[in-house]
C-alpha cells in the first residue's frame, strides 16, 4: 500500500532577538521538540548588515527593510544577536512553521509561538520572535547563508574541500 510519507528537509530556524530578550529560548525550543526533530545545527551568531539583506533580499523593495534589517541585527533590542538552529527530518518546514504561526502575530494562531509572543511595533513591523524557511529551495539557500558545512553534523547539501592558506584566525590563548 502506497503512504503519503513524507520527505526528510532541512529548516533553518532563528530565534530573533526579541525573542532572546524575552527570555523565550528555552519555551521556544521545547515548543519545537514537540516535532520530535532532529537538531543538526545551533549557534548564537551576531548578525552583520550584509548577512540581514542577504538574508531577507526578498523583501528589498518593502517600505519596512530598514526597520526589518535593524531588528534582525538587533538594534531594536540592545541584543545584537541571533541563535540559528538547523533543524532536520521528516516535513521539517510544514512542522515548524505550524508551530510558528502566520507572520502576521495579530493573525497568527494564539497559540502558536508567534501568535502567544509577537507583537506589531508602532512603526507596523511584524515582531514576530522566529523565523522558519518556508520551502526546501529557501531552506537551503539560508541554511548555506548561515553556516559552513563543517557546523551541520549531517550532510545536507554536496561540499567540498578547500586549503585555505595564512587565513587568520582566532585560537585560545
Ligand atoms: N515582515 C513585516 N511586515 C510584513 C511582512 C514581513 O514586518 O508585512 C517581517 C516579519 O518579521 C517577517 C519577515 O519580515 O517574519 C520576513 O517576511 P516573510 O514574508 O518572509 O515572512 P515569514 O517567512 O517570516 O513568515
Ligand atoms: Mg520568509
Amino acid at each position: 500500500m502506497l503512504t503519503s510519507q513524507g520527505k526528510n528537509q532541512a529548516t533553518l530556524i532563528l530565534i530573533k532577538p526579541d525573542g532572546l530578550k524575552k527570555s523565550l529560548t528555552g519555551n521556544i525550543l521545547t515548543r519545537l521538540s514537540e516535532t520530535k526533530l532532529e537538531i543538526v545545527g545551533a549557534k548564537m551568531v551576531r548578525v552583520q548588515r550584509e548577512l540581514a539583506e542577504e538574508h531577507y533580499k526578498h523583501l528589498k523593495d518593502k517600505p519596512f527593510f530598514e526597520e526589518l534589517i535593524k531588528y534582525i541585527q538587533g538594534e531594536l533590542h540592545g541584543r545584537r544577536k541571533v541563535m540559528a538552529l538547523v533543524y532536520w527530518g521528516e516535513d521539517a518546514i510544514a512542522k515548524c512553521r505550524a508551530l510558528a504561526g502566520a507572520t502576521n502575530p495579530e493573525e497568527a494562531e494564539p497559540t502558536s509561538i508567534r501568535g502567544a509572543y509577537g507583537r506589531i511595533t508602532t512603526k507596523g513591523l511584524y515582531e514576530n520572535v522566529i523565523h522558519v524557511s518556508s520551502t526546501p529551495e529557501e531552506a537551503e539557500r539560508e541554511i548555506k547563508l548561515w553556516f559552513k558545512p563543517d557546523e551541520i553534523i549531517v550532510d545536507l547539501y554536496p561540499k567540498k574541500k578547500i586549503i585555505i592558506k595564512e587565513k587568520e584566525e582566532s585560537i585560545w590563548a
